[in-house]
């Protein structure tokens, strides 16, 4: 008789955190169900969290250890490649723990990210450790910690359906972020007026009450114009700034020259849609923000979320329902890996490095049994800092959980590149990516659905996952393989041992008081719980800053931030500024583009160009292109299409065969975040002299072997001249 089970777990795509339950039958997953009681989606999903599953059980799951020799895999016993990594490891390590690094996976339930950031800071005594919110919501961490003295989303997803009016800038939710922008739509319904800006005319666009084009990275320019405006007229809330902020006066000096005329310059908008924008965000009972990518994508990133702080506090649309500022998170755990300690300057619960005290508590507490950790008091390397160092020759180990730089990060050639350096790269992960395949070691690991744990979505709410199939044979479960590495580098094994997921849970909640009251049984319900949830018998609400900001004194911090704009901009040889985005079928490439129906959607990438840009050069819709910038160049098909502003080209970032990023640019960052700048970089299209056949099946096995895997995209592209 055939067994059909249900198993409830949370979406592994973005950080919406839909809930839905696997369809297990006969001991494999075979689909999935929306949880219809789950109330972020309340029954329904997006297209990635409805065929998203079908990755699980492919053939070319990795299930057998490999380590490179003369340039080639040779399969290896998990007894050699873990030897050889944790030698590895110790050796540099003990030599100078600066010279090893750690990328933890924003994809992988908490505890195996907390495991990650255990076994760099415990094993190997280094702080370089970080995860791929650096290079999408590092500015919110910074930003949001700054002024309002925490890095999160402040309101819960639902807030938005009680907001009057709703600002949503650099956001394509309903496309990123599909759940959440239903939300935006209940919210219409319910009488918001929804106001969407943004440099393309996107599906989240065309379901605006009004949109508003504007140029790339003008943001800080936009938004110290509307609070100008706000100032003038007199609508600021005085109360709210006067008994909840600080800083006001400077940042009103700072905003004076930012007259209507001069920001509609910078931004291309005209004076009089600046000014009425500004009365009517002030003018509103509750008004919320909303941003993603387009805000934080730059050099100036964590300015442009500042700027978005100002707004809401200069306003008192704060710590109340219906306001707030409200970062959309990326991959489904990217808030989880923040929280988890995966980053150089914060432990777990952001109790922070350079503070002596909590590096001794966290020094304290991980020694024992005769191991002492001796943890600096100095942060460590960013993601990008580490890609930089490995390139330079200052770190030699790296060791890469779930996450793919040599697709993700800006500027390709120097990603391979600065790969090639190390002495030894690890990559632990389920497929041979385009990054494993330039390891030294893999790992295979199991996958969503083989493991327990949790994931916690943009809104701060902790979510159980469930196992619902064994992994293949030969996948381990991550947090086992980096227990495995520890103890050989010669941790004792009880400092650095574990049943369960659950056992690691728990040790979260005694090294993050902002998790404390988060135990297996409140969790593990559909609400499940935000933090901060410090004690049992705290509720848990989703709404932050209602009474007092986070920051000791309980007060928000106004900025007074000028407008910079991208560091590369165009001129006559570049005259293109490219920006780069998701779409609604992929996410990334690891995963989707193994899953067969949301390949079949979209088969390749394409570069979408304002009609008259594509008339200047000849170019129709569909024909394969060439796009160059500084860095590369690749052949890509074109999308000409009125719904992006003429000098701006877009390209979504999950094609590797014409990667996005083989042309952005990994020089100029943000120096309060670290972000590169991936939103802005100046390049040109140009028409192709021959016909071009392009292919998108990338993608190699275990082997070395190019296969023609019946989900991969293959798509030809035959245009004459
Ligand atoms: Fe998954 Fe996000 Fe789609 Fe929800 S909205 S189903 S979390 S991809």
């Amino acid at each position: 008789m055939v067994e059909i089970k249900y198993v409830p777990t949370i979406c592994p795509y973005c950080g919406t955190g839909c809930g839905l339950n696997f369809v297990v039958k006969d001991g494999k997953i075979v689909g999935v169900e929306p949880l219809k009681r789950h109330p972020v989606n309340e029954g329904k999903v997006c297209p990635k969290g409805n065929f998203g599953y079908q990755f699980i059980n492919r053939e070319d799951r990795l299930t057998t250890p490999l380590i490179k020799e003369n340039g080639e895999f040779r399969e290896a016993s998990w007894d050699e490649a873990l030897d050889l990594v944790a030698n590895k490891l110790k050796e540099v390590s003990d030599e100078d723990p600066n010279k090893v690094g750690f990328y933890a996976c924003a994809r992988s339930p908490n505890e195996n990210i907390y495991i990650t950031q255990k076994l760099a800071r415990v094993a190997c005594g280094t702080q370089n450790v970080d995860h791929c919110a650096r290079i999408c919501h590092g500015p919110t961490v910074a930003g949001l910690a700054t002024t309002f003295g925490s890095g999160a989303m402040t309101n819960g997803f639902d807030s938005i359906k009680e907001a009057d009016y709703i600002f949503c800038i650099g956001s394509n939710n309903m496309e990123a972020h599909p759940l959440f922008g239903r939300k935006l739509i209940q919210a219409k319904q319910n009488g918001a007026k929804l106001v969407v800006l943004d440099p393309r005319f996107t599906p989240t666009a065309k379901i605006a009450d009004e949109y508003v084009q504007f140029e790339t990275g003008t943001d800080v320019a936009l938004m110290n114009a509307m609070i100008k405006v706000i100032i003038d007229r007199g609508l600021q809330d005085e109360e709210f700034i006067h008994y909840r902020t600080k800083g006001f006066e400077e940042m009103k000096e700072t905003v004076q020259k930012y007259t209507l005329d001069m920001a509609s310059e910078i931004t291309g908008i005209k004076p009089e849609v600046i000014e009425h924008l500004a009365i009517e965000y002030a003018s509103a009972d509750k008004a919320a923000i909303v941003y993603s990518l387009g805000i934080t994508e730059h050099s100036h990133g964590a300015d442009n979320v500042m700027s978005t702080a100002n707004l809401a506090m200069l306003t008192g649309n704060i710590g109340r329902q219906g306001t707030g500022v409200n970062p959309l998170r990326g991959q489904n755990n990217v808030q989880g890996a923040c929280d988890m300690g995966a980053l150089p300057s914060d432990y777990v619960g952001y109790r922070k490095v350079k503070d002596p005290e909590t590096t001794a508590w966290f020094n304290d507490y991980y020694s024992g049994y005769g191991y002492e950790v001796n943890l600096p008091t100095t942060p460590g390397l960013t993601l990008v800092e580490m890609m930089n160092a490995a390139h330079a020759g200052d770190l030699k180990v790296l060791y890469i959980h779930g996450e793919d730089p040599v697709l993700s990060d800006a500027d390709v050639q120097h990603t391979k590149e600065a790969l090639a350096n190390l002495e030894m790269l690890v990559v632990q992960e389920c497929f041979l990516t385009d990054t494993a395949q330039c390891a030294d070691v893999v790992l295979p690991a199991a996958g969503w659905g083989e493991q327990e744990g949790t994931f916690t979505s943009g809104e701060r709410r902790v979510q159980c996952l469930h196992k619902a199939q064994e992994p293949p044979e030969g996948a381990w479960l991550d947090w086992k393989i980096m227990e495995e590495i520890a103890v050989r580098m010669g941790v004792p094994r009880p400092l650095f041992h574990y049943e369960s997921a659950e056992e690691i849970f728990d040790e979260i909640r005694e090294c993050a008081p902002i998790m404390a009251g988060m135990n297996r049984e409140r969790l593990d319900t559909p609400e499940a719980l935000h933090w901060p949830c410090p004690s049992e018998d705290d509720p848990c609400q989703p709404l932050m800053h209602k009474e007092k900001f986070a920051h000791p004194d309980g007060l928000g911090v106004f900025q007074a931030l000028e407008h910079k704009g991208p560091v590369e901009t165009v001129d006559d040889e570049y005259p293109l500024l490219l920006t780069t985005t998701r779409i609604l079928f992929h996410y990334h490439a690891a995963m989707t583009r193994r899953c067969e129906t949301l390949s079949n959607e979209v088969k390749t990438g394409f570069i979408e160009i304002n009609t008259k840009d594509a008339e200047a050069r000849g170019i129709i819709n569909g024909e394969v292109v060439r796009a160059f910038s500084r860095r590369g160049e690749i052949a890509i098909p074109a999308r000409v299409t009125d719904d992006i502003r003429e000098g701006i080209v877009n390209i979504p970032m999950h094609f590797v065969e014409c990667a996005a990023n083989v042309l952005t640019n990994s020089d100029s960052f943000d120096p309060k975040s670290k972000m590169v700048e991936l939103k802005a970089c100046a390049i040109q299209v140009e028409k192709l002299d021959e016909v071009v056949e392009m292919k998108g099946e990338v993608y190699k096995d275990g082997t070395d072997t190019e296969i023609k895997a019946e989900n991969m995209a293959t798509t030809t592209v035959k245009v004459g001249k």
